[in-house]
């Protein structure tokens, strides 16, 4: 077989000489771990989200398990989440015995639907974790409503969803407590790397406490208040975060410019479903997914691959995963709409650099692909 003369991947990080001069500082110090970068990259990313505190952690997952431990979710509680996201959303419960409840997902936007969420609710709800999926926000103030209705906590999975907006507020401070994540192909990277964010003050204390050994962080370095764990972020991380925030903004309007390319290369294929945006909010693109709506993905995907086309079928729903499956008994049929959008999504390559050439090229074998 004839080796494919394009070669795209379905993504790759934005870097510059600014992010290297950052990071090459911090070698030229001897500071490499709690010192002014990751402070800094704290209060950046305080500012630019709306607040009041933030706390870097070693990725996305490690800040999810310190806002269900901050909260006291526990053995048995029941955590009502979505089943069309990344498994991290659900293992942090899983860490601490809760027990993630699936409700299923709108057609539209992929997100929790509420009302599914308010028929999940029992006697032994103690919390929504709401998902922004693919960096679109879900209906998080309706989330809101039905979390005081109901005293319930709101956890805000914003890792993929950093700079959206929801009604003008950022998606992750609109709950009790949110966390972003900047892995590599998220909307701005650190390498490995997380954020908590929240306005309350106690749960911020007790996050810090809890990345830091449990330490009291007004007390004595060598006494620990808690179990706590060292999920803290260093310099290195800490200051290509610095770097790489101060261009998040241009960063997200090139990934716009490039979904709106594809959009237009979109608008009339049969058979392929473009994203689209729900009202009154903003979406910030971490991944390009489109819908095969004939059945064909899994071909589609393969002929892309032979044409040098690297695409990935985000996400399967977690709650058919096999670990998922032996703990719970999960069966396909569980979660209808979020079974069926699973099946259909396929993420596009999409990254800063992409060429309008390249997404013309990349659509017109797509609708080959899967006509
Ligand atoms: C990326 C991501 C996370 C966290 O991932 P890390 O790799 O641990 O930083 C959590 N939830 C979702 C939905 C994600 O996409």
């Amino acid at each position: 077989m004839p080796k494919p003369t394009r070669n795209i991947p379905v993504a790759k990080p934005f870097l510059d000489d600014a992010d290297r001069v950052g990071v090459m500082e911090v070698l030229h110090s001897s500071t490499l771990a709690l010192g002014p970068q990751m402070i800094a990259f704290e209060k950046a990313i305080a500012a630019y989200t709306g607040a009041k505190y933030a706390y870097a952690v070693s990725n996305g997952t490690c800040g999810l398990h310190l806002a269900v431990r901050a909260l006291g979710l526990h053995d048995g509680d029941e955590v009502i989440t979505s089943p069309f996201s990344f498994i991290a959303s659900s293992n942090c419960l899983l860490y601490e015995r809760a027990v993630p409840i699936f409700a299923d997902i709108d057609e539209v936007t992929y997100n929790l639907t509420p009302e599914a969420v308010e028929a999940k609710i029992t006697s032994k709800t103690k919390a929504i974790l709401a998902v922004h999926i693919f960096g679109q926000p879900a209906e998080v103030e309706r989330l809101r409503q039905i979390a005081r209705q109901h005293n319930l906590a709101l956890i805000e999975d914003a890792c993929e969803s950093l700079g959206s907006t929801y009604n003008g507020a950022m998606s992750g401070t609109l709950g009790d407590i949110g966390v972003y994540a900047f892995y590599p192909n998220k909307q701005m990277t650190t390498g490995e790397g997380g954020m908590i964010v929240t306005n309350d003050e106690v749960l911020g204390k007790l996050c810090n406490s809890l990345r830091n050994q449990g330490r009291n962080l007004e007390g004595d370095w060598l006494v620990h208040e808690r179990l706590g764990y060292n999920y803290r972020m260093d310099e290195m991380s800490a200051a290509l975060g610095v770097s790489q925030l101060k261009k998040l903004d241009w960063m997200i309007a090139e990934k716009r410019k490039i979904a709106h390319w594809y959009a237009e290369a979109l608008l009339d294929a049969t058979n392929i479903l473009a994203p689209q945006v729900g009202p009154n909010r903003t979406h910030t693109w971490f991944v390009y997914v489109v819908r095969i709506l004939n059945g064909k993905r899994d071909e589609a995907q393969q002929a892309m691959a032979k044409a040098g086309i690297q695409t990935k079928p985000y996400l399967p729903v977690i709650h058919l995963q096999p670990f998922m499956r032996t703990q719970f008994g999960y069966a396909p049929g569980a979660l209808p709409v979020a079974e069926k959008v699973a099946s259909q999504t396929l993420a596009l390559p999409f990254y800063i650099g992409l060429t309008q050439e390249e997404v013309h090229y990349i659509v017109d074998t797509l609708i080959l692909a899967a006509s």
